[in-house]
């Protein structure tokens, strides 16, 4: 099977996979077990064009495991409260 982040149902809606570094890597390598290395993963997804792409999508739908736009679910949580606060501090931001 061909990876593509967090096995998107449709490339039509997200067409900015078609620029992704990870296309035809190995998917494991972006599910890693708790405890191991994410670092390969990140290696790739560090000069991925679509980095920000991928991190908005997985921030937007709640993916809870793997790596997205170079960042782990932990970090991805810290991305979303950062988000959520600054969003909170400008009146009438959506
Ligand atoms: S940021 Fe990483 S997981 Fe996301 S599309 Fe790029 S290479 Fe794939």
């Amino acid at each position: 099977m061909e990876w593509n982040p967090g096995f998107l149902r449709s490339a039509e809606e997200r067409p900015w996979l078609q620029r992704a570094n990870c296309t035809g890597v190995d998917p494991e390598l972006f599910f890693p077990q708790r405890g191991t290395s994410t670092r390969e993963a990140k290696e790739v997804c560090r000069g991925c064009l679509v980095q920000a792409e991928c991190l908005d999508y997985a921030i937007a739908n709640g993916e809870k495991f793997g790596i997205w736009g170079g960042l782990s679910e932990r970090e991805r949580r810290r991305v979303r409260r950062a988000r959520l606060a600054a969003r909170r501090a400008v009146p009438n931001a959506s």
